[in-house]
């Protein structure tokens, strides 16, 4: 899994965008490369410019300046080879509620100027579990079997790269394992993938290469093990206790102190200290939970505006 081979798939150089309704860059100089096989999660907070950057690549929003190329295929020179090469799973559902899902893979086949593609079509409908309702009209199909709809669509003209913003949005937690599992085999075979997600425990499990972005910035691309050693020498303590956590410990380790399930960041070379000030207040905690910080830890450290960081 997760085998980059060296061979480019995603070039952005110095990519800047800014809408005319927005008097801010909704992305500020952003580069990067993804090799083929690479599997890769775009995070940030709302608004931190994904959508417009999955949408530059994409060549559905102009860019201002810099340069993009899919598969060594210019954006501006190769229109045709560059869009044939990704595929886009779009966040919002929109498909055509009248037609069967045979028909809408039928009719992206013929976009594709892909005849006679009834065997792939098979193929990956059965592959998404689509196969029983090839005959089904769109509006029939439950909310999470037009996601998979939307993930077959995207694979028929087999691209060498799929782009999925937000694939598990409102999904049940039985469709969205089913996706992981299926999007983990498509990069096996050497599908180079972005991602972007507000799960961030989905970047953590599926993903080998973090982007983080905010305010269009891109502020960390590293593989996943690199990105995770940022967080330094520190805990993460969750505990579920009624006090006033500032009263025992040093308020720059507090990250939540509201109600009764508290978080800190605590330096490993203050657990000793942080475990004698518990005692004090032992008899109150209900709960306790040590652990390693994890992607969304950082992601948190890393976006949160007046940030340690
Ligand atoms: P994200 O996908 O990370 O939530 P977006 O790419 O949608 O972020 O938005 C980045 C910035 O660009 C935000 O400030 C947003 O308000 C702005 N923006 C996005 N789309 C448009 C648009 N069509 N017109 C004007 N501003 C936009």
């Amino acid at each position: 899994m997760n085998a980059a081979s060296g061979e480019q798939m995603i070039k952005v150089e110095n990519l800047s965008k800014k809408y005319k309704e927005n008097s801010k860059l909704a992305l500020d100089d952003v580069s990067f490369e993804l090799q083929k096989g690479e599997f890769a999660a775009l995070l940030g907070p709302n608004g931190a410019g994904k959508t417009t950057l999955i949408n530059v690549i994409s060549g559905v929003v102009v860019r201002d300046s810099g340069n993009v190329s899919i598969a060594g295929y210019n954006i501006d020179q190769n229109r045709v080879e560059m869009k044939t090469a990704i595929g886009i799973v779009p966040q919002e559902i929109a498909v055509d509620n009248f037609f069967t899902v045979r028909e809408i893979l039928n009719l992206q086949s013929g976009y594709y100027g892909m005849r006679n593609n009834s065997d792939y079509i098979a193929y990956i409908a059965e592959r998404l579990s689509l196969a029983d309702k090839m005959n089904s009209v769109v509006r029939s199909l439950s909310g999470g079997m037009k996601r998979r709809l939307l993930i077959a669509k995207a694979l028929l003209h087999k691209p060498k790269i799929l782009i999925l913003d937000e694939p598990t949005a409102g999904v049940d937690i039985n469709l969205r394992h089913d996706l992981y599992r299926f999007v983990k085999e498509m990069n096996g075979e050497g599908m180079t993938i972005l991602l972007t997600t507000h799960y961030l425990e989905e970047a953590e499990e599926l993903c080998s290469r973090i982007l983080l972005i905010d305010e269009g910035r891109l502020i960390a691309d590293k593989p996943k093990k690199e990105f995770l050693k940022m967080a330094g020498d520190f805990l993460i303590v969750k505990l579920s206790v009624n006090f006033d956590m500032s009263k025992i410990i040093d308020s720059s380790m507090i990250r939540e102190n509201k109600g009764i399930n508290k978080i800190l960041e605590v330096p490993k070379n203050k657990i000793p200290e942080l475990i004698s000030s518990l005692n004090q207040i032992k008899e109150k905690i209900d709960d306790l939970n040590i652990s390693s910080p994890g992607v969304e830890e950082l992601f948190v450290r890393l976006t949160e505006k007046g940030g340690r960081n």
